[in-house]
């Protein structure tokens, strides 16, 4: 068979893709190929099952790779500029994390297939593309059942490295790289961080909110307010898997913990005075202040009942980061392919007619809606291009 287009991959990009192709109204003659038994299975479960597709604070800084300036005109213009492709309603929560209005991730992908129900898109799913071969009038896609279909214009939205169930192992980063595309490293992004366990033992499992910040040395990575949940690894939650996009990478690095962020030095040390002189026992010091077994962990760390060294440490928990929890517990895959050899269209610099979409490039996104930003908006990006070129 002969398509005009072939899309590989239908996650997040490539069904943004493909909405946009047939939202154009040309006869084209289009092939959609997805290795999973459905299409968009990764989009369902994203945002703990809700969805978030954007963020009202989408601005360069959020993401990471190469050539964040081409990253910033295709996904920063407008944060609801992802959720045009869906004709359902979006809304933002108080963190401005942008969601469906219904808060179910399931319908965002039945979104997008009803916009394809009608249309002439060939869409064959439990189908692995195994190899590329390029020749002078277009591709050979090889299928896994050993079928092989020819197209003109390939757009590759293989994803990533993260969760493999999702059928995104990484090797799919082959059909590029065979092609003479490289990869820049690979590393677990939005993942849990192993750390030393010894101060933290008896808190598995108590989420609190707080502020983390990264170091690598003496200089600061980043700083995150939001949700730690302690586990006997180390650390999850929100304001980890946002801070680990700037860890992954590295060894050595610490994290400090400053508990109770809303309030001063002073009237945290002004509290546990007040607390000594009412004559709490020492292990009591934070009651009430910090979550008992929180505030006990501190004390027993700092190792003194002086009001202002139980302060000190209750503001600068230190945790030495061991590791990530790898990327089979990853949201995002951090690196791909290069972007310098990609133009502002996400066209192949080495191949005509080869683009790419989503996560298999060199772009990760915080924690918070900007993937699936990327996804949703370098999938319509490159429908665009295809659409100029056909
Ligand atoms: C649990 C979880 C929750 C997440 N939550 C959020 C969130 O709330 N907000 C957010 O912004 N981001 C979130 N993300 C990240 C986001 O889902 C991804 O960044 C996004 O899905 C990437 O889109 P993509 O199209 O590039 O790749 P994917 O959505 O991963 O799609 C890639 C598709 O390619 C197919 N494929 C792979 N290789 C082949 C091949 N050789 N042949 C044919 N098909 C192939 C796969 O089957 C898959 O369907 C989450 C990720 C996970 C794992």
């Amino acid at each position: 068979m002969n398509y005009d287009v072939t899309i590989i991959g239908g996650g997040a990009s490539g069904l943004a893709c493909a909405a946009q192709l047939n939202k154009s109204g040309k006869n084209l003659k289009i092939c959609l190929l997805d290795a999973g038994d459905r299409l968009g299975k990764k989009l369902a479960a994203t945002g703990n099952g809700q969805g978030n597709i954007s963020n009202l604070e989408m601005t360069a800084e959020h993401f990471h790779g190469g050539n964040t300036a081409l990253v910033e005109k295709i996904a920063c213009g407008d944060p609801y500029e992802g959720a045009k492709i869906f004709s359902c309603l979006f809304s933002a929560d108080e963190k401005g994390r942008v969601y469906p209005a219904g808060r179910q991730a399931s319908a965002l992908v039945d979104d997008l297939m009803n916009s394809l129900k009608d249309s002439s898109i060939d869409i064959f799913t439990g189908e692995r593309v195994e190899k590329i071969k390029n020749s002078k009038d277009g591709f050979e896609v090889c299928r896994s059942g050993g079928q092989v279909i020819k197209t003109k214009i390939i757009v590759l939205c293989v994803g990533g490295k993260a969760q493999k169930q999702f059928k995104t192992d990484g090797s799919s980063y082959a059909l590029a790289t065979s092609l003479g595309h490289t990869l820049t490293p690979l590393y677990p992004s939005l993942v849990q961080l192993k750390t030393e366990t010894s101060h933290i033992k008896t808190l598995k499992g108590i989420r609190v909110d707080c502020k983390i910040s990264a170091f690598y040395g003496e200089k600061l990575l980043n700083a995150v307010r939001g949700d730690v949940i302690f586990t006997d690894y180390g650390v999850s939650g929100n304001a980890v898997f946002s801070i680990s996009s700037c860890v992954a990478d590295k060894q050595g690095v610490t994290l400090s913990i400053e508990f109770l962020p809303d309030f001063s030095f002073d009237e945290i040390e002004k509290s546990i005075a007040l607390h000594k002189k009412a004559g709490y026992e020492r292990s009591e010091l934070l009651s009430g202040t910090l979550h008992n077994q929180v505030g006990r962990a501190v004390i027993k760390r700092a190792g003194t009942d002086s009001p202002s060294i139980i302060t000190q440490t209750l503001k600068n928990f230190i945790l030495p980061v061991l590791g990530t929890l790898g990327f089979d517990y990853a949201q995002v895959t951090k690196g791909g392919i290069n972007m310098n050899e990609v133009t502002d269209e996400l066209e192949s610099k080495l191949v005509k007619n080869l683009f790419f979409a989503g996560e298999v490039l060199d772009v990760d996104g915080d924690c918070g809606g900007y993937n699936l930003q990327w996804a949703f908006t370098s999938g319509q990006h490159v429908a665009n291009a295809v659409l100029k070129r056909i």
